[in-house]
């Protein structure tokens, strides 16, 4: 036992009150816990901001004054106190909306006073809510120069437990334990290689730091930790999971076969690698009559033709006598691989069925009845596939497409719907960088389709401001001449919202006055549409029967018209890069030269300069997921909204890849030599990940 299991309660100074919000508010139940919660930042306290430097932009400042005024302001919930505090620079207001009696008798007008908080806006005056201040009698002294500053939450402020109280606990957690008490959790060979001092002084060192090249060392080695225990915990997984059983696709059969040979083009050597790959998965292993569970990622540009390599997957399904499901993120999307599946498998004995939240009634019941009697095939669906109702005969391999759009918990019940889990393909055109694939998907085999089908043309992207209108919609009438089809995307931030319509909306009638009819069709579509609609839209234009379609975001992902070879995206400044890159692989899917053009005006953020001039720059989907992580960091991309869950305090996989690329290696070789870390050096380490149940709330990387 160690004194860091004691629980918070414990603590002087934390009472049940306090304790229990502590559990809530931060998930501190321990001293331990306590010590996990690191400062976010230090402030230097022999540095004093001038008053009239403060801004808007301003963090976390001290400042030194002296009270020229206390008043009470407002009335009832809005009552406040209003203090100005001046230096020679300046005046500034601090601001009490608790405690306003308390404050008001213990500040005196006139004496000077430290003060240390964060300047907010107040209506329209920048002031100091709630600062900490106190009286200065002599000159400034400090006991600690760099002072940590803790996160903290409303309710906590409100209990006095704001950074200062935070600090001030885990100053006394310290006082109360031993060195001892904080157990090595590394194995000595790893702390040896990458010569990490020692795990308490680590802690002493990122709460109490005497200078920055402490707080470095330290927290390198505690987010080396980090990195470290989460590739463990993925790595003992995908060992683990190696050993579930899987379904054999033994044979490639008449359905495949006859497929393959009527493909109207050669697949790409990557396409083929990657066929191979899902072949090996499903294969028995050895002698044995079952082979381990396929939990594949097959990451692909836009257009490299990915669809094509799930349909084969399924094909091989089949010819064993075995289902499969295929799950879009959007109903247009699961329409459209339905249709072109279908036509696909013309003239082949094989059942496909569409199963979206659309399908009501008795149509339903039948499907879900054809689905469980084996009837159905293959069945292309939205989330609705997912749900209790929907069982399969002997569901072989799921394919979940664009799988950035679903969430971990819908996955993972798809995961539940054979007694022998299905084989699991997940696509994604998302491309990710190597390092944060292996990071969130550090237990799924990865494929990589790394090349075009043959014969496309660069698409040539080109930024052009408002002014240039005329001249656009003069290059967009000479490609309708040539016989070319062209999209105009709107931006539109949510769906909800009435404006954004509005600007698509009007949009749309200042297309139709440039383009007018008969001589130009126009299709629209956007998310306020019924789905009948839509679909009747997006049909007129795959038909040829419309020249352009005017719409929103819906088509960003998967939508597949080869003949379309313009696209141009109205005030594409809004937009991301990586949703910029899904629209512009929209076009260039025929064997034409095809435009991307990106209108703004002239008022453009500095991000969204580096943005645009990426998309004209380059059309490596690597490249720009590249640039659009390090413009949006981390938390911004699709799937890595769950770095909590990783475990992840401190270390920030893109800022700190090195570190996990390096975490990653000496992981990896642990567990080679080691799998179910018995070994001796190990065991801390296999107590610390058993204790942790992090493993539970990664439960779903088996699907994902
Ligand atoms: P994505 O990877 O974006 O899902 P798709 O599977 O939709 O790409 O394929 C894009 C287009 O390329 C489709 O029209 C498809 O028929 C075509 N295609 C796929 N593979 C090849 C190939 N090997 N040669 C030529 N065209 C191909
Ligand atoms: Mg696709």
């Amino acid at each position: 036992m160690s004194k860091l299991d004691n629980p918070i309660t414990y603590l002087k100074g934390v009472g049940p009150a306090k304790a229990t919000l502590l559990e809530k508010e931060l998930e501190i139940h321990t001293y331990g816990d306590l010590l996990l919660h690191y400062p976010f930042r230090y402030i230097d306290r022999t540095r004093l901001t001038p008053i009239s430097e403060i801004s808007p932009d301003s963090q976390w400042i001290q400042i030194k004054g002296t009270i020229t005024s206390v008043q009470t302001k407002g009335n009832g919930p809005k009552q406040r106190l209003a203090v100005t505090l001046a230096d020679e620079s300046g005046t500034v207001e601090l601001v009490w909306f608790k405690g306003v009696q308390y404050f008001r008798k213990m500040l005196t007008l006139r004496k000077e006073y430290l003060v240390f908080g964060k300047p907010n806006y107040y209506g329209r005056q920048l002031s100091i809510p709630h600062p900490d201040i106190e009286l200065l009698e002599g000159p400034v002294t400090f006991t600690q120069r760099l002072m940590p500053v803790y996160s903290s939450t409303e309710k906590l402020n409100a209990k006095g437990l704001n950074t200062k109280g935070i600090a001030k606990l885990v100053r006394t957690v310290f006082e109360s334990i031993e060195p001892a008490d904080v157990h090595e959790i590394l194995p000595k060979s790893v702390l040896e290689n990458e010569k990490f001092g020692n795990r308490y002084q680590a802690f002493i060192n990122i709460h109490l730091p005497e200078d920055e090249s402490v707080i470095n060392e330290a927290s390198r080695r505690l987010k080396f930790e980090e990195f470290f225990f989460f590739q463990i915990k993925l790595l003992q997984l995908k060992h683990a999971r190696k050993k579930f059983k899987g379904l054999v696709f033994k044979n490639v059969g008449e359905h495949f076969n006859t497929f393959y040979k009527n493909l109207p083009f050669e697949l790409t050597g990557a396409q083929k690698r990657v066929l191979k790959e899902i072949r090996r998965d499903t294969m028995p292993i050895g002698e044995a009559d079952y082979s381990a569970q396929m939990n594949r990622l097959l990451q692909g540009d836009v257009g490299s033709g990915k669809t094509i390599v799930a349909l084969l997957s399924m094909l091989i399904a089949l010819d064993n006598g075995y289902q499969a499901c295929m799950m879009a993120p959007t109903e247009i999307l699961a329409n459209q691989h339905f249709d072109t599946i279908r036509g696909m498998l013309k003239g082949m004995d094989i059942n496909v069925e569409i199963l979206t939240g659309s399908v009501k009634g008795k149509r339903r019941r039948l499907l879900l009845e054809g689905l469980e009697l084996g009837f159905i095939h293959i069945l292309i669906g939205t989330h609705a596939l997912i749900e209790k109702a929907v069982k399969f005969k002997e569901l072989g391999i799921a394919i979940i497409d664009e799988q950035h759009r679903f969430g971990v918990e819908q996955r993972s019940k798809l995961w539940l719907k054979s007694t022998i889990p299905p084989h699991v393909l997940v696509m994604t055109a998302t491309p990710i960088p190597r390092t944060l694939a292996m990071t969130l998907y550090g237990d799924l085999d990865v494929s990589v389709i790394d090349e075009l089908p043959p014969g496309r043309k660069a698409i040539v992207t080109a930024h052009r401001f408002e002014k240039d209108r005329l001249r656009v919609f003069g290059f967009m009438k000479e490609q309708i001449a040539l016989g070319r089809q062209i999209y105009i995307v709107y931006p539109l931030i949510d769906e909800s919202e009435h404006f954004d319509y509005q600007d698509l909306k009007s949009g749309f009638e200042s297309i139709e006055r440039a383009f007018p009819r008969p001589k130009y069709q126009v299709s629209v579509v956007h998310g306020q549409l019924h789905t009948t609609d839509k679909d009747f839209e997006m049909q007129r234009f795959k038909d040829g029967e419309t020249n352009i379609l005017v719409a929103t975001t819906v088509i960003e992902v998967g939508v597949d018209v080869p003949n379309a070879s313009v696209m141009i995206i109205e005030s594409a400044n809004r937009f991301g890069l990586s949703q910029l890159h899904q629209l512009r692989g929209r076009v260039g899917r025929g064997g034409d030269q095809s435009y991307c053009i990106l209108l703004t005006d002239y008022k453009l953020s500095s991000d969204a300069k580096v943005r645009l001039q990426t998309m004209v720059d380059t059309s490596d989907g690597f490249k720009i997921a590249e640039v659009d992580m390090k413009l949006r960091g981390p938390g911004m991309i699709e799937g890595t909204q769950q770095s909590g869950d990783l475990g992840l305090r401190l270390a920030d996989v893109i800022k700190d890849q090195p570190l996990l690329e390096r975490a990653r290696t000496v992981a990896k070789n642990l567990i080679e030599d080691d799998p179910s870390l018995e070994k001796p050096d190990n065991i801390n380490l296999k107590n610390y990940l058993t204790r942790n149940q992090g493993l539970q709330r990664i439960e779903w990387s088996r699907i994902s």
